[in-house]
């Protein structure tokens, strides 16, 4: 299967699910996950429509740039960052969908600030509690919402959620419920910063994180094939 009928393929599934919730594909936005993949893989997502890219680390995102392997569609960065790397994300990256800390929070503001802009942002939540992620708790995310407003060079677009690796079909559905909710509660009480986006699916579960709410997906394996970690 070519990257271009796989993204036609997840594009009905994700229409599908979205239908069951009153919605179609095209309340969805596709995130194509492009980590190990080369440029040539990112133009063919982008030619077949991928609504954005999605890069997880800042040294191959910055290579790819350079080979402009995103060009035509908005970069997103999806990956754990560091503090002392944000400068080389800020003003490159559309939507930065993984802050999971005020430390980052802050780092970004100053870095956006220095560029005269405003970055987009979502705050990542730890939904399942597990000590190796990185994001929010959920009990203290109103308090980073809440933080974020008072930043003039940041705008907050929403959430974005990895919940523990699943076993079973529907496992993760519990978790992405709560951060829909979570989501409903905080964006309700941000009366002039209205949230957009629930960003919660990959490959194995989107149609799950759909029907749960979420309006993107971050894919990967399901459009560029498995990932070869030998390379
Ligand atoms: C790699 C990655 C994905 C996509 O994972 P697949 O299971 O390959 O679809 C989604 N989100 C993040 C943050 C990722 O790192």
């Amino acid at each position: 299967m070519s990257i271009s009928e796989n993204i036609a393929r997840l594009r009905r599934e994700i229409d599908r699910a979205a239908r069951e919730t009153g919605r179609t594909g095209a309340d969805i936005t596709l995130v194509g996950a492009s980590k190990m993949n080369d440029e040539a893989a990112c133009q063919e997502a982008i030619a077949a429509g991928i609504d954005a890219l999605g890069e997880n680390r800042v040294q191959e995102m910055t290579q790819k740039l350079a080979r402009h392997a995103y060009d035509g569609a908005p970069l997103h960065f999806i990956g754990h960052l560091q503090r002392n790397k944000v400068r080389q994300v800020v003003g490159k990256a559309a939507l930065i969908q993984s802050v999971g800390s005020e430390a980052l929070l802050r780092e970004i503001e100053k870095a956006a600030g220095r560029l005269e802009i405003v970055q987009d942002i979502l705050l990542e939540v730890n939904i399942g509690g597990e000590e190796a992620k990185s994001g929010f708790a959920p009990s203290d995310l109103y308090a980073a919402a809440k933080l974020a407003a008072q930043l003039p060079h940041i705008r907050c677009r929403g959430l974005m959620t990895i919940p523990p690796v699943a076993h079973l079909p529907g496992e993760n559905t519990p978790y992405f419920e709560k951060v829909r909710s979570l989501f409903v509660d905080i964006s309700e009480k941000m009366y002039d910063n209205k949230w957009e986006y629930i960003s919660m699916g990959m490959s194995g579960d989107f149609a799950d994180a759909i029907r749960a709410g979420s309006n993107m997906v971050r894919l990967g394996t399901g459009i560029f094939g498995a990932r070869n970690y030998t390379k």
